[in-house]
């Protein structure tokens, strides 16, 4: 069935409403008032789900999938409703490409040895109840993303989300175990805290049930699981750069790049968040974004505001400027253009503030390089480190094989928008949790599994 959008819309209001009355989550599937007690309901589940078969598991993934894509336009318009980020489009979108391409039991595998002396077999079994943090920048489909893979690794999963997503995370998680119970697998296999704060996520990070923590979020977060003592996978930020050198398809990098920023809203961590071109192309660049790709070339006053505006005087960003057009950015600073205008644009130096930080808004510098080692080193330093994402426009092998090295980031897209790389628009799997600092990459059902080797000595060997 088709919803129409006044309908969906009802839809989101009623349901908002209706969790903004104490108690009212009471028989949402997977909530729980008491981190602790979220918890124990996840170990219990856990029990259940470590003795399913694969085919279990997977009946149990495709209820998420097809329940996912049912509940696509009602959970996008949720997410932006609740968090006042990114837009209702896009966010659609993503959760069908979450639905359609995040593995399932298809991506564990075994690796066996077999001789004179007997056979070895590595296996991928579950670390068991993993806590996982989540961000407010996609909420439902870390949720999903994360689920579907913690599952299909025979894990249950408590998650403490961001506090400002909660309620499209209570929807989210109920929806999960309202699929898990219709596949007949059990009910809780992902549980939340009706009210997630800094306490119950240390509750969970403490929890000596909870062997694996994944932390997708900003710096904070990650340093805060990697300083557990315990396992921790970190997912953290980027500052992605797009390198656009003499030999690109100027006109197509312009278009692939804005395409990329503007998505969501700028919110995908993998997103171009500046760009870095060399002189002989950067006016034909800036041509086509601005004439062909809805780019709104900003002047000095307009850079000067926009700075005052999107980030605090302490170097923090404001919040209520992330995740917003380029067109209710403008507005705040008293600039009111039309619905054509996607991406504010315009050049300065790497150091500039709406270039160097990570803003997640469709706002996209330009530093001008003489040279292609020029470039390459101030997309490095652009980068800060992360080791997330970078992107290059280029039809020189040699220049992309040296920009891979030199930026050494766990995503790198060549000659495409930045969503390429999860999915959409480009080969390979999805996830919504790229594992940059502690070096998984892009975690899928296998990341979240450990391995064990089995072995048999002397026989099973029929060759
Ligand atoms: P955030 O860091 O503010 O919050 C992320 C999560 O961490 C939230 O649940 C928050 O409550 C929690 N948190 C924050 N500090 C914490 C601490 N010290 N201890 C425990 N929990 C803490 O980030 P956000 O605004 O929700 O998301 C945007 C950031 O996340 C960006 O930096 C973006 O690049 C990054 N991100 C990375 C990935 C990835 O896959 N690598 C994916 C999405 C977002």
């Amino acid at each position: 069935m088709s919803l129409d959008e006044s309908m969906i819309h009802d839809i989101v209001q009623k349901v908002m409403a209706n969790m903004q009355i104490a108690g009212s989550v009471e028989g949402m599937h997977g909530v729980f008032q008491d981190m602790n007690d979220a918890i124990k309901a996840s170990i219990e589940a856990q029990k259940v789900v470590r003795n399913l078969t694969l085919d279990q598991r997977e009946k149990i993934i495709s209820a998420i999938r097809r329940k996912t894509h049912e509940n696509a336009e009602i959970i996008a318009n949720m997410g932006v409703n609740e968090t006042g980020m990114g837009n209702v489009g896009d966010k659609i979108l993503k959760h069908h490409l979450t639905a359609d391409k995040t593995p399932g039991t298809e991506d564990l595998s075994t690796i066996a040895w077999s001789g004179d002396r007997g056979l070895t077999l590595v296996e991928m079994g579950p670390f068991g109840v993993i806590g996982a943090i989540t961000p407010a920048t996609n909420p439902s489909e870390t949720v999903i993303c994360n689920s579907i893979g913690m599952i299909a690794g025979g894990n249950t999963v408590v998650f403490n989300p961001h506090p400002n997503a909660k309620k499209t995370t209570i929807f989210t998680i109920n929806m999960i175990n309202e699929a898990s119970l219709e596949a007949g697998g059990p009910d809780n296999i992902a549980v939340t805290v009706e009210v997630p704060t800094m306490d119950t996520s240390a509750i969970m990070m403490k929890h000596p049930a909870i062997p694996l923590l994944v932390a997708t979020g900003g710096p904070g977060v990650v340093t805060a699981v990697l300083s557990s003592g315990k396992r921790a996978i970190g997912a953290g930020a980027g500052n992605p750069p797009a390198l656009v050198d003499d030999t690109a398809d100027v006109r197509k990098a312009a278009q692939d790049i804005v395409n990329g920023c503007t998505f969501d809203n700028n919110l995908p961590c993998i997103a171009e968040k500046e760009i870095v071109a060399m002189d002989s192309i950067a006016d034909e660049l800036m041509h086509y974004m601005i004439q062909e790709n809805g780019c709104y070339l900003a002047n000095k006053e307009v850079q000067d505001k926009l700075t005052a505006t999107v980030i605090t005087p302490k170097g923090a960003l404001n919040r209520k400027c992330v995740g917003r057009s380029a067109r209710a950015l403008l507005s705040m600073v008293g600039v009111e253009v039309g619905p054509e205008i996607r991406c504010i644009v315009f050049e300065g130096p790497k150091e500039h503030p709406l270039i160097a930080t990570e803003l997640m808004m469709p706002i996209l510098g330009m530093v001008r390089v003489k040279t292609f080692e020029e470039g390459v080193e101030t997309a490095v330093w652009l980068e800060h480190g992360n080791r997330h994402s970078a992107h290059i426009h280029s039809k020189n092998v040699d220049n992309i094989t040296t920009y891979a090295k030199a930026i050494d980031t766990a995503i790198l897209v060549k000659n495409g928008p930045s969503y390429a790389a999860l999915g959409f628009g480009g080969e390979g799997y999805c996830t919504f949790t790229i594992a940059s600092r502690t070096g998984e990459g892009l975690t899928s059902a296998q990341t979240f599994t450990k391995r064990r080797r089995c072995t048999m000595s002397d026989s099973l060997c029929i060759r």
